[in-house]
């Protein structure tokens, strides 16, 4: 056996000194994660391990057990990762340990110098790798030796400022070991809990063993890289409430791998409820980012469009450190580009749901539909995806059933061009409203929505395969002749009256004309003003808005047929006090019945006036 050399010392690469730097002096939070980065720097060594014991023979200490040891040791103020991985030959030190050839470090690095200064809680996304101890470390010495039996084990020594040394070291096993002396203020990370806080939160799904004081602490597997015809049901079940913190069953499940154009493996999960929905405050992104087994970001904000914030689960893609060092801080692209993805692949899975499941998505429907309709209103990208998505009860379906946009244009009658819609609070309430009863008997379907945002919702879509979605109650809606029943008033007779009306209605109407779409009801009121509709305004006066104010503008139809109508045509001269009575009544039923009605206490006064008269 040769003397032992004495330490070599060595400066850092300008670039690693210049690294060590800001990590040692920034004030970053989230120091933890140099846990993560040394944990899953031992896995790579592991598996690398793995490979090399596919063709080599003669491996050094080969009866070793792939895993991996953390031990804490809070009086000497320690923490010591050890894998039985691949380990470094002392060239190997200096090239890994010495140069700036990895990725995530030197990513960071340019980012800096295109002048993202603030930038540092980049460490914390993409860590910058084994420097990233330098975080939390007075020093830290790496004994290593490698697989290659040939060459006596070493030991790296640095205090992070500027140069590290190398010397031989006696006595070492196979792979590395880290030992991490710490500085005064993160004294925590030597304590058992701590440790095991972080590497459950970070290194849950690696998959050599990680023992932390000689327990094993990761014994859940990473479901969504093994092949989906090998998983159990309740395997899913159960890395789900492991995943999601959650107590119920997923609903749904999507478990894909895409190769190209990124590389990702994917496992999605819709819970059971939507806590939303329940009261609950909005729900936060939380299907995990991670990069090869290890969590990049439990929440990422920016990984799914809003409106998916009801999923749960985990994104793994290989490319992401891959990218960030060619792209370099170009993760934002490619964040979009796993975005669009895995967005596309979700709605399409949600397609199949509703073709071949039809009762499941209509439950699923029921509880997050409400998601799909923000998503419809407000994200672009997908709107021509999610729009096939939607569901509606309609004047055709049956209580309780729905219909999609799709569906409804397949009964299209002669040259419609129009989707038409009512927004109420129920079903009751739009079949026994005044609109239907114009499009019932000219057999047009009309849908029905009931929820607040639809209004908003069906403004913003606007059209579907060409149709111009219209709100059934407008003003603007002209619906085709009906033949003129018998007994109507003259059209001469009518002008008269309307005349008549808009004078003794003097400035709470806008119009009054005759109506093509009244079949059993005297009068109806239209919405005449463009910007806001009744169940807009509805809204609004509830919420307290401005505008909810403004002077009510509606248009005023009578139905010259209507018996109702033709005894006013004819006391309206005889009696003109009374009609007058009649047409304000008129008015505030017809303004009663599209919710409109706010102020009630003069109707009871007149109402009693016209009982005296009866
Ligand atoms: P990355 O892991 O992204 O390559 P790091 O800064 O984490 O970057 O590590 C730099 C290099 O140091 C690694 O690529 C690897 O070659 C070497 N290295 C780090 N930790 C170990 C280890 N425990 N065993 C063997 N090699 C290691
Ligand atoms: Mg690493």
């Amino acid at each position: 056996m040769s003397e032992p050399t004495t330490p070599q010392k060595f400066t850092f690469q300008a670039e690693i000194s210049q690294l060590l730097d800001i990590v040692t002096h920034s004030l970053y939070t989230e120091k933890e994660i140099f846990l993560r980065e040394l944990v899953s720097n031992a896995a790579d060594a592991l598996e690398k391990l793995r490979h090399t014991q596919l063709t080599e023979k003669e491996i050094f200490d080969d009866r070793l057990d792939l895993e991996i040891n953390v031990t804490t040791d809070d009086k000497a103020k320690t923490i010591t990762i050890q894998d039985f991985g691949i380990g470094m030959t002392r060239a190997e030190l200096v090239e890994n340990l010495g140069t700036i050839a990895h990725s995530g470090s030197k990513a960071f690095l340019k980012s800096l110098a295109e002048g993202d200064q603030k930038n540092t809680n980049l460490i914390g996304q993409f860590g910058v790798g084994f420097y990233s101890a330098f975080m939390v470390a007075k020093t830290v010495k790496v004994y290593s030796h490698s697989w290659r039996a040939a060459e006596p084990g070493h030991l790296w020594t640095s205090t992070g400022a500027g140069s590290y040394e190398i010397e031989e070291s006696e006595g070492q096993r196979r792979g590395s070991k880290i030992v991490i002396e710490l500085k005064d203020d993160c004294t925590e990370y030597a304590q058992d809990g701590k440790a095991k806080e972080i590497l459950e939160r970070y290194s849950a799904f690696v998959s050599f063993p990680i023992n932390l004081n000689g327990k094993r602490i990761n014994a859940i597997q990473a479901l969504w890289l093994r092949n989906k015809n090998e998983v159990k049901d309740e395997e899913y079940t159960e890395f789900y409430k492991f995943q999601a913190h959650a107590y119920d069953e997923p609903r749904l499940r999507l478990h894909f791998s895409a190769d190209a154009p990124l590389s990702i493996n994917a496992l999605l999960f819709v819970p059971k409820e939507n806590t939303e929905k329940l009261g609950f405050s909005r729900t936060e992104a939380s299907v995990a980012l991670y990069c090869r087994k290890v969590l990049i970001d439990a929440k990422p904000k920016n990984l799914l469009p809003e409106w998916l914030r009801f999923l749960k689960g985990v994104v793994d893609s290989e490319d992401l450190p891959l990218n960030i060092s060619r792209e370099t801080m170009q993760d934002k692209a490619l964040i979009e580009k796993l975005s669009k993805v895995i967005t596309k692949r979700f709605l399409k899975f949600l397609e199949e749901e509703a073709k071949n499941r039809p009762d499941a998505y209509a439950e699923f429907y029921a509880e997050f539909g409400i998601f799909l309709k923000e998503g419809a209103a407000m994200d672009f990208g997908h709107k021509d995806g999610l729009v096939k998505l939607l569901r509606f009860e309609s004047s055709l379906t049956e209580k309780g059933k729905t219909t999609s946009l799709a569906e409804y244009v397949t009964r299209l009658t002669g040259d419609q061009k129009e989707i038409y819609y009512l927004v109420g609070p129920n079903r009751a309430a739009l079949e026994n409203g005044p609109y239907l009863e114009a499009f019932k008997a000219r057999n047009l379907e009309v849908l029905f929505c009931y929820e607040a945002v639809d209004e908003y919702v069906m403004n913003n879509v606007r059209e579907f395969d060409g149709k111009t979605l219209t709100a059934a109650d407008h003003a603007d809606v002209k619906l085709s002749e009906l033949p003129k029943p018998e007994g109507a008033l003259s059209d001469t007779d009518v002008q008269t009256l309307t005349k008549w009306l808009k004078e003794t209605l003097d400035g709470r109407v806008a119009e009054v004309k005759a109506s093509d779409r009244l079949v059993d009801s005297p009068v109806l009121a239209l919405n005449a003003d463009k910007f806001m509709s009744p169940h807009m305004r509805r809204m609004m006066k509830a919420m307290n808005k401005d505008g909810a104010d403004a002077p009510l503008r509606v248009n005023l139809e009578i139905n010259p047929r209507h018996a109702v109508i033709k005894r006013l045509w004819e006391t309206h001269t005889g009696n003109p006090e009374k009609a007058k009575l009649v047409a304000e009544q008129l008015l505030d039923n017809a303004l009663l019945s599209a919710g409109l009605l706010e102020d009630t206490t003069s109707m009871v006064a007149r109402l009693n006036k016209l009982l005296e008269t009866a």
